[in-house]
């Protein structure tokens, strides 16, 4: 068969049903407060990252595990409407699909509930059914949502075949060092960096010592990110910044994602590190300045559009 033109990337990860409540003000344990607002968004980090990579021109495969509901329903098909490969998006008989339950008060403070469902139940048999898929990717990606084994597998799937592998390790815990030390690429923001390597990340020289910890674990490439300091790099022995684009920040959900499924499009593309991590900042700081966490992922345009 031909390979796509497009660079093949597979993404395995969670998916769930953001629920989210907007209220004046978080409840108190026991008290209800009447007057929200109701919105129903997909979410999920593995989704969020399959369909921002999909969005900037990856073909994207997205292994991952839904209900036999309305959610699961709903969350296929709109990985249909972005063009993912849904192969291997299984079906749980058994257990609901993931939601999330999130309320916000007016000051944008959140307190979040997440029922992880279907996603807690991928095992690492099930994934090992996509190893075709894998076996011919530019590159895999993954993060901390489904279970660890299953991560361990794909990463160790992605290794025995030559297939580079992006860990995200969100959310933030610690990680074995036997699963660290065949990673290619891990992308911590500083909360993760700081649990990972129990460096508390909170400045350069702090953010540096934390890239050096993990690359000394057997990780080639760390890329933390740095919020709107956008993120640093070590990589070969060097040490470098990239300035995450002056924009309006209006709402930052998901900037992570949309910055982990740019960075593996422009690595699957074949860029060098330095660009695709450009092109991955980039691309975060378009989505943060509009609201929603899939639905602020940008089209290739635009991040072209924005010079950093
Ligand atoms: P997470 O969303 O996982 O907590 P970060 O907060 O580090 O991760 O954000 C991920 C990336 O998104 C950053 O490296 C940066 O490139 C971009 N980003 C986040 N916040 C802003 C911002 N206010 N302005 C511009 N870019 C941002």
């Amino acid at each position: 068969m031909a390979r796509p033109l497009a660079p093949s990337i597979v993404v395995v990860g969670s998916s769930n049903t953001d629920m989210v409540v907007k209220a004046t003000r978080l409840p108190a344990p026991g008290e209800t407060v009447v007057g929200g607002t109701f919105l129903m968004n997909p979410g999920g980090k593995g989704a969020n990252q399959a369909v921002a990579a999909a969005r900037l021109g990856g073909a994207v495969t997205f292994v991952a595990k839904v209900g036999d509901d309305v959610f699961g329903q709903q969350a296929r098909e709109g990985f249909r409407q972005e063009g993912l490969d849904t192969s291997w998006v299984l079906t749980d008989a058994e257990h609901p699909s993931g939601v999330a339950l999130i309320t916000v008060d007016e000051h944008g403070e959140n307190c979040i509930v997440v029922a992880p469902g279907a996603n807690g139940t991928l095992t690492p048999d099930e994934l090992q059914r996509a190893q075709s898929s894998i076996a011919q990717a530019a590159l895999v990606l993954v993060q901390l949502e489904i279970p660890l084994e299953t991560v361990a597998r794909a990463v160790a799937l992605a290794q025995a075949h030559g297939v580079r592998v992006v860990l995200n390790p969100a959310p933030a815990r610690t990680l074995p060092d036997e699963l660290l030390r065949h990673v290619s690429v891990i992308t911590p923001n500083q909360t993760e960096a700081s649990r990972l390597t129990g460096i508390t990340v909170h400045d350069d020289t702090t953010a540096e010592w934390a890239a050096r910890a993990l690359h000394a674990k057997g990780i080639g490439t760390v890329i933390l990110t740095l919020g709107a300091q956008g993120a640093l790099v070590h990589h070969e022995g060097q040490t470098w910044r990239v300035a995450a684009p002056p924009v309006e920040a209006v709402d930052t959900t998901a900037a992570g994602d949309v910055f982990n499924g740019a960075l593996v499009v422009g690595l699957a593309e074949g860029r060098p590190l330095r660009d695709a991590v450009d092109f991955a900042c980039r691309a975060a700081a378009v989505s943060v300045t509009r609201m929603g966490a899939q639905a602020s992922a940008p089209r290739r345009a635009e991040v072209d559009a924005l010079q950093s």
